[in-house]
């Protein structure tokens, strides 16, 4: 039986979220070209006050990605050749990514089946077997909050602290995050945001965060993120970059950041419906206890490979875009396999071959997620 001809599910309609703030944004937008500071704008000051202020985080540094943002974080504590960063095998490349640039080694940990997010008890597996090898220093722990829920952090504080490791958090795709009622934003010592546009915030383009209790670190992020520039811009202290925040970009986020509670709440509307709708027929994603989630991505899981094809095929035959993120654990991606150690990771392959993103965006209607649901259980 053919699926009605109605317009496809994509993963975002950019158009749609645009034309219910088309004018704050065009005020906004024409404000710049009015003044002309497209670099650090005031435009940027005012975003970075409103991101601490929302997240309860002290201080906000406006940056130019959420990589960006990770690598000013590492950089800050000097982490570089020798050193280890834990983070979980099963997130976006960057994570990864960001270490390595730096000279350092990503130690790839293993995540839970049901939450997907990094897994405590194999992090503690893993820090012990860097300790046993004795090749390189335990430094530091990226926790992911992945998909938009919150990764374990009183576990992973507690680890951190016992093992005396830097703990960041990798907040790129759960900007709007609840964990035990609080906002994600303090949860480790930096916070790293993206607003690429598929994110929850996204923006017109390339833009990031990075949010901190500690004013220190918040001027060395400063300083880091213009060039490694001190009091004056031709005095230089350090080695740094050019990752400012374009006030263009922060301009448009200061427009959406207006709906974007709204839009928060439309998000978990989805993920509950999708939750309720597709039980029995796939595994939808186990709840984080004590969060509500940003839904970045709405991921479920299938019986096997061939099912999640086959789910895939199907959907796509009623008009329903299906992602799968990710593909391969990211100590099985070419660039990293020289910087694994060997150690199975035996839960991010089986995500990897089992796991399948469904269309999630504020601008879904009823209608829209009852044909998403419609075609899952077809
Ligand atoms: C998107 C993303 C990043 C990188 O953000 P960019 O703004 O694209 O540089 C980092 N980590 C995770 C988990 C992400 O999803």
């Amino acid at each position: 039986m053919n699926a009605p001809a109605e317009a496809p599910i994509g993963f975002l309609n950019l158009p749609q979220q645009q034309s219910l703030i088309s004018n704050e944004i065009r005020q906004r937008v024409d404000a710049v070209m009015k003044h002309c500071r497209f670099v650090m704008g005031p435009e940027v000051t005012e975003l970075e006050g409103r991101l601490a202020s929302y997240s309860g985080a002290a201080q906000c540094v406006g940056v130019s990605s959420g990589t960006d943002a990770i690598q000013i974080v590492l950089m800050a504590e000097g982490i570089g050749a020798g050193d280890a960063v834990f983070l979980p095998a099963f997130t976006y490349t960057a994570t990864a990514e960001v270490p390595l640039v730096l000279g350092a080694t990503p130690v790839f940990v293993d995540v839970d089946p049901a939450t997907f997010q990094i897994d405590p008890a194999s992090l503690r597996r893993r820090i012990a077997d860097v300790r046993k090898a004795g090749k390189l220093r335990p430094r530091a722990v990226i926790g992911v909050d992945l998909f938009g829920q919150p990764a374990p952090w009183p576990e992973l504080r507690a680890i951190a602290a016992e093992e005396k490791l830097f703990l960041m958090a990798d907040c790129a795709q759960a900007f709007g995050a609840t964990l035990s009622g609080r906002r994600l934003g303090r949860e480790a010592v930096a916070t790293t945001l993206s607003f690429f546009p598929s994110k929850p915030l996204g923006a017109y383009g390339d833009a990031g965060g990075i949010l901190t209790d500690d004013p220190e670190r918040a001027e060395l992020y400063r300083s880091l993120r213009t060039h490694g520039e001190g009091k004056t811009r031709y005095e230089v202290l350090r080695t740094g970059m050019n990752a400012r925040l374009d006030t263009i970009q922060a301009a448009i986020l200061l427009a959406k950041l207006d709906v974007f509670d709204m839009e928060l709440e439309r998000r978990r509307a989805i993920a509950d419906a999708y939750d309720a709708g597709i039980a029995g027929r796939v595994i939808p994603p186990a709840r984080v206890a004590h969060s509500h989630g940003s839904w970045a991505i709405y991921s479920v899981l299938t019986k096997g490979q061939e099912d999640r094809a086959a789910l895939q095929h199907k959907l796509k035959s009623h008009g329903v875009a299906s992602a799968i993120y990710y593909p391969l654990p990211l100590h099985q991606q070419p660039a990293y396999v020289a910087a694994h150690d060997g150690a199975a990771l035996p839960v991010a392959e089986d995500l990897s071959r089992r796991i399948m993103a469904l269309p999630l965006h504020a601008e879904l209607s009823d209608h829209d997620v009852g044909r998403v649901v419609a075609a899952v259980r077809a």
